[in-house]
């Protein structure tokens, strides 16, 4: 055995003798089943260090299940569609989506994928995890795609899924529509702009309502103007006219309670659509729709004289002419909260269009999300929130190209909408037709449906694709379903939680999973989230090359509690590092005097004469054994790291291992015996933390676990096939505990006490004297255990007769140790 741990031989190793087929799930085990709907990333090609954290924490559960005796199902998936793909690759060839057929542009749309997803896989098969790479799926696979098409056939039979023309959300520079889920909040410099609306029936020429907005370009659109009915100011104006500025068409001044009297003038104009609110108005009011921004971003022919202009160029263009009418009073310089694109930032604008949409049902998914149980709980509460604040139906169609089809055709003749049949699907209707004729009219010339689906068309069916839910019969295909677990980012909440939950509930009447945990998001060393422009970011390679994998893994456990954000340190790194070398050289120093044992198969002979250091040491692992497997019950992975760290390097490596070195070497007065004890205890207490370091550190855990399991390098078994370790509860022996913990304390007080006055660890004392409070009569029937301590000291023991007061007559020098007082002889 070498000296130093060497991660990087090691782990490669043991990648390459691995075989993944432990893994597999077995649909016939008797097994329970424990199936877990891991995330399918998106393939970008970057496995990033959050991806790592979030694959770390199901790879702790699955390993840890597979252990409990579980049949686990950890499949891998990959989220193909979708616009940075479709970005990217504009980018990478030079050229834009329209200069070639959406054919062509979807084949190097997935040969870039398929790159990516090779990628990525090296890193999961580097990083250690324990997927069942046999479950692979990919989304823009034909298998897949025709399960999509077919949920969005069998939701639109139940009529949950309809097309209609309605506001929605719209990027102009991605020229498509996009769900709430996508929309992101900036702060963005704006200026807050007194415009004077004149009165319709104004007496003099100079009758004016001054309005603030900071969308002066939306003026052709404004349809309404509202005020607070309870505001003073503007009671008289209330069912009057005024006209809009430059544009001089009419609008009527509504009452409604949703004014804010303290923004602006408290007077605003209702514009089709400047945010959300204006799309309330326009349906509580019944207001006309006056549509003066296009699907790029121009305006239209309704903005007359400002016809083609951008939104920033009109801005601009009718500030200066208000303001050479002298209709602008003043600007105010304000911060505004923006609503972006997620992909490239631009402020998305509320555009009426036909889009297919998703029936939400608010009370069903708030029911079913209380059904299932979430780690942390208060992620249940963003969930709820979300769904409360959407005010309209999620908007499935994009006006892309890199996704699945909408499987529908309009007849030509009559515009009837023709829906795919089962046998049609997978199916683009672009370049396939259906094969009967218009239910309408009878025709046979169809246009198909330009529009594709919403990415989270796909994903939200990960669970129902895992339990291989059929979607005709209505139940799943010999798997449990709802599936145990969904692990994800918190960041997903309003969108792959959100979309699946409501997915489920609509095709398989019940919830996805039984539980969700939910993972936070990785920080850099300075405590921000991670970004190029901050120069904070790590990558999970970075540490991989430098401390190998188990180290990042380390660090994924104990790093944070799973929910909150953890932040990367690099000490962490370090310190993770460092308790794997320890371990190493004990593993090193025991396999010295394991060798006696691994040949003579002294098992049980051994385990009849343990010492009390022995019964301290074996105690202390089996409620180890108890807290580590609570902790993984509940996920609490950073505790159960903490505490098998705690134990191997205080307990077992710094005290126990001190304690038996005379014994291990055959020097105490016990001889054959009290060596054979303790290489019991170190070989038990070994194997036991393999299994428990198993689901973290994998490489290493298996390394520690073959020569642990006979002596010679290979073991015959994958420490990843054991079980998990039971507690024995007759093992736990609180009278050892107490002894063990004070024969450790009074060598660790002597050795102090030696190491203060410079005499050396090994040199002997004149005499201990322990004064024992416990004790009171037959110091020689019933005390302290003394060969460890003589041992590790190199002291003559004597116990003494307990003083619960008084004075020690001693010439030596007195340590107080939890209330026994040691007296030390020189
Ligand atoms: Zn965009
Ligand atoms: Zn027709």
């Amino acid at each position: 055995m070498k000296k130093t741990y060497e991660h990087e031989e090691i782990e490669r190793k043991w990648m390459e003798t691995w075989n993944d087929s432990i893994y597999y799930f077995e649909a016939s085990s008797d097994k329970p089943p424990y199936v877990i709907d891991t995330p399918p990333p998106y393939p970008t090609g970057d496995f990033h260090i959050g991806n790592a954290l979030n694959w770390c924490y199901i790879d702790f559960i699955a390993r840890y299940k597979r252990m409990r005796g579980y049949d686990v199902m950890f499949p891998q998936g990959w989220d193909c569609h979708g616009l940075p793909t479709e970005v990217k690759v504009e980018e990478i060839h030079d050229i834009s989506r329209h200069q070639i057929s959406k054919q062509e542009f979807r084949v190097l749309c997935r040969q870039l994928t398929t790159e990516n997803i090779e990628q990525m896989k090296g890193m999961l098969r580097r990083l250690g995890m324990s997927i069942d790479w046999s479950k692979e799926y990919v989304t823009m696979d034909d298998r897949y795609k025709r399960y999509t098409q077919l949920s969005f056939l069998k939701m639109y039979h139940e009529g949950l899924i309809y097309q209609a023309e309605h506001p929605v959300n719209w990027c102009p520079r991605c020229e498509t529509a996009i769900a709430f889920a996508e929309v992101e909040y900036e702060d963005r410099d704006a200026y807050l702009n007194y415009i004077l609306f004149r009165k319709v029936d104004a007496e003099k020429e100079a009758e004016y309502v001054e309005i603030a907005t900071t969308r002066p370009e939306l003026l052709a659109s404004c349809v309404a103007v509202a005020v607070h009915p309870d505001d003073d100011r503007y009671k008289t104006i209330v069912g009057k006219e005024l006209k809009v500025p430059i544009f001089e068409h009419r609008v009527k001044v509504y009452a409604d309670e949703s004014v804010d009297p303290g923004f602006g003038t408290g007077v605003v104009m209702i514009c089709t659509f400047g945010d959300r609110q204006d799309v309330r108005w326009w349906k509580l009011h019944k207001l006309p729709l006056r549509v003066s921004i296009d699907e790029r971003g121009r305006m239209t022919e309704a903005a007359r004289g400002y016809e083609k202009l951008s939104v920033e160029e009109c801005k601009q263009k009718i500030i200066e002419d208000l303001d050479a009418k002298g209709l602008l009073k003043r600007r105010e310089r304000i911060k505004q909260n923006v609503g972006v694109c997620w992909r490239c930032k631009t402020p998305i604008e509320i555009v009426s269009t036909r889009q297919w949409f998703v029936r939400v049902k608010k009370e069903e998914i708030i029911n079913a999300a209380r059904e299932i149980k979430w780690y942390p709980e208060h992620f249940r509460i963003r969930l709820e929130n979300w769904v409360e604040s959407m005010e309209w139906d999620w908007c499935i169609s994009r006006q892309r190209i890199f996704s699945v089809p909408i499987p529908i055709w309009y007849c030509k003749r009559c515009g009837t909408v023709k829906v795919a049949s089962e046998e049609d699907i997978p199916v683009d209707p672009l370049t396939a037709s259906p094969n009967t004729p218009c239910v309408n009219c009878g025709g046979t010339e169809f246009g198909g449906e330009k529009d594709v689906l919403d990415t989270w068309m796909d994903s939200s069916l990960t669970a129902l694709w895992a339990a291989e839910w059929d979607l005709n019969a209505g139940r799943p295909s010999g798997i449990e379903f709802p599936v145990e677990l969904r692990p994800q980012g918190h960041d997903i909440i309003r969108t792959w939680a959100f979309y699946s939950i409501l997915r489920s509930v609509a095709l398989t009447k019940k919830i996805p999973w039984r539980t969700i945990l939910v993972n936070g998001m990785v920080l850099g060393e300075d405590g921000y989230k991670m970004s190029k422009s901050r120069n904070n970011t790590v990558s999970p390679n970075e540490v991989i090359e430098k401390h190998g994998a188990d180290v990042f893994r380390q660090w994924a456990a104990i790093g944070g509690a799973v929910g909150s954000d953890v932040q990367f340190q690099w000490k962490d790194i370090v310190a993770a590092s460092k308790f794997m070398q320890k371990l190493w050289s004990i593993l090193r120093f025991s396999m010295i005097h394991l060798k006696p044992f691994f040949e003579k198969e002294s098992y049980t002979k051994e385990k009849k004469n343990l010492r009390v250091v022995d019964k301290w040491l074996l105690s202390k692992l089996n409620k180890l054994i108890l807290s580590v497997t609570d902790s993984m019950e509940n996920f609490k992975f950073d505790e159960a790291m903490k505490s098998i760290r705690a134990f191997a390097w205080n307990v077992f490596a710094d005290d126990y291992i001190e304690l038996v070195k005379s014994r291990l070497y055959g020097r105490s007065r016990t001889g054959e015996e009290g060596k054979g004890s303790a290489t019991y205890a170190i070989h038990e207490t070994m194997r036991t933390l393999s299994i428990l370091l198993a689901p973290f550190i994998p490489f290493y855990a298996e390394e520690l676990h073959s020569y642990i399991s006979n002596g010679k390098e290979e073991g015959e078994k994958s420490v990843h096939e054991e079980k998990w370790p039971e507690v024995k509860r007759d093992i736990i022996d609180i009278e050892a505990e107490k002894d063990g913990d004070l024969i450790a304390a009074i060598v660790r007080a002597v050795r102090r006490y030696k190491s203060e006055r410079g005499i050396p660890l090994n040199a002997p004392l004149g005499k201990i004297e322990i004064y024992m409070v416990t004790v009171e009569v037959d110091v020689d029937t019933k005390g302290l255990d003394t060969e460890d301590i003589e041992n590790a000291t190199a002291t003559k023991v004597e116990l003494c007769k307990s003083i619960l007061e008084g004075e020690i007559k001693s010439e030596g020098d007195v340590l107080d140790i939890d209330g026994t007082k040691v007296a030390i002889i020189r």
